[in-house]
């Protein structure tokens, strides 16, 4: 039985059966045998479906929300707008597919050559808790529209949100078999993988979980998207515009309870202005509402699970007792963790290190810019970094120096579906979303006439 708790409650939600391996091979057949009809439908065919998910999404994105909230305690307001940008994701990619995978033609000697962009079949989904409904979507979304059919492998602990997803697609008339939910838990996806009929998988998770998908995939000859964990920076130039910059890191750490793989989670400021912001941004984090995460106004929630809470806990504890000191917060109660700020961080540290999930930063202070790139470079993670600075020229002349997937200026980095999304280092490989993420799963078929 795989079950949800409310992390704010601590109560059951929602429990439902494991299928069994003959129940997902059967649901595997379907998806195949659809995806024999789905590859012939036109661009268009599809489009109209997936403006009809869209409208499902924007109709009853309040009883979505509310189960995202209740399975893993986002604040609802964001759990709204978490659906919201679902919609804009479906929306995307019908009024774009046809032109991100028209045929590229090419000059060559031939009399005719191009590329034709090709569905590949049943791409598995293996997707975490943190955006239950976004992190699907931005995969099913161009995956459908490319005439693949999706299988979904959600995290144990949001299987309402993942048979609402599944949900979604049926409302809007997609053919049986065209986007299937296989609630399971991660010892049946080995199988799945070796299965001849399932033809590639992307993960957004952890970098063990990773690790041991892409592991399968590569025995099997099979494409493996990942996108796993980050420890982004958020740089601040002494030349910022403060208020806007304070404001803008609060949101790139607290938003979500701080559970996001692009969360600015290593706060680097220039030492000129370290203390005056350090400052202005506790007080910024000391007004955050936290609490129940069904009300409208509850900007930090608990934590999806108890057991991540303690793990922060941990992290936080570790760092304390190798020199770090708690500005902010600090506290925990069951699923609930306080916004937490710690000064004094440096790179040796474990909240430097890892990557901390959930409402905790670390500030450290640096002087030169090329010492601020070497320590946004230190991690090993790469998804992303922000820099903060009116000097957008000196900005610019850096970015090459970012071993990261994204350099946001001024902004928080988010992923928004035209442009791509992905990292680097151990934060994953290929891209989602844009021209990039529908070209992932697809056979890109050289096609030369004499
Ligand atoms: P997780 O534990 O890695 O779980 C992610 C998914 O992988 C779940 O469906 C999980 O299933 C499955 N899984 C876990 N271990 C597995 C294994 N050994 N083999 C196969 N599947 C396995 O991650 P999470 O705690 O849910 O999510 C947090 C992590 O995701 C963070 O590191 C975060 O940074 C990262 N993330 C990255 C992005 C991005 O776009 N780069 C976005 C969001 C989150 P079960 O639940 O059944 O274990």
């Amino acid at each position: 039985m795989l079950t949800s708790t409310n992390p704010h409650t601590l109560k059951e939600v929602y429990e439902v059966e494991e299928f069994s391996m003959a129940q997902v091979n059967k649901a595997i057949e379907k998806a195949d045998e659809c995806f024999k009809s789905w590859r012939k439908c036109t661009f268009s065919e599809r489009s109209d479906l997936m403006m009809a998910a869209a409208n499902e999404l924007k109709q009853n994105k309040e009883e979505y929300a509310k189960d995202i909230t209740l399975e893993m305690g986002k604040p609802i307001s964001q759990a709204i707008a978490e659906v919201e940008k679902c919609a804009w994701v479906c929306e995307y990619y019908a009024q774009h597919a046809a032109e991100q995978l028209a045929n590229k033609h090419i000059e060559t000697d031939a009399q005719e050559s191009y590329v034709n962009y090709e569905p590949i079949g049943a791409v598995l989904a293996i997707m975490p808790w943190n955006y239950p409904f976004w992190q699907v979507f931005r995969f099913a979304a161009p995956a459908l529209m490319a005439g693949n059919v999706g299988l979904l492998k959600h995290a144990s602990n949001v299987m309402k949100s993942a048979a609402n997803i599944e949900k979604v697609f049926a409302r809007a008339g997609f053919p049986e078999g065209c986007f299937t939910n296989l609630p399971i838990s991660s010892g049946k996806i080995e199988p799945i993988l070796k299965n001849k009929k399932v033809k590639a998988v992307t993960l957004t998770g952890s970098m063990p979980a990773g690790s041991a998908v892409a592991s399968v995939a590569g025995s099997q000859i099979k494409k493996s998207v990942l996108e796993l964990g980050g420890s982004n920076a958020l740089v601040v130039f002494d030349d910022c515009n403060m208020e806007e910059t304070v404001k803008t890191c609060v949101q790139a750490r607290y938003q979500n309870t701080g559970q996001s793989c692009i969360a600015g989670k290593r706060l680097l400021l220039q030492k000129s202005i370290a203390e005056d912001f350090t400052k202005k941004f506790v007080d910024a984090v000391r007004k955050l509402k936290s609490g129940d995460p069904m009300d409208k106004d509850t900007y930090v929630g608990p934590m999806a699970r108890v057991d991540l809470a303690e793990e922060l806990e941990k992290q936080l504890e570790e760092s304390v007792s190798q020199g770090a000191k708690i500005l902010l917060g600090g506290n925990r109660k069951n699923a609930h963790f306080e916004p937490t700020v710690v000064g004094n961080v440096t790179p040796d540290m474990t909240i430097f290190k890892e990557e901390t999930f959930g409402p905790l930063i670390g500030i450290t202070v640096f002087e030169t810019a090329e010492e601020a790139v070497r320590l946004v470079n230190q991690s090993d993670f790469g998804l992303g970094v922000s820099l903060f600075t009116e000097n957008i020229q000196a900005a610019k002349q850096r970015i090459p120096q970012f071993d990261d997937g994204a350099v946001f200026v001024n902004e928080l980095v988010k992923s928004d579906p035209r442009l791509p999304f992905g990292g680097t280092k151990i934060s994953g490989y290929g891209r989602e979303l844009s021209l990039d993420g529908i070209q992932e799963f697809v056979n890109k078929k050289t096609v030369y006439i004499k």
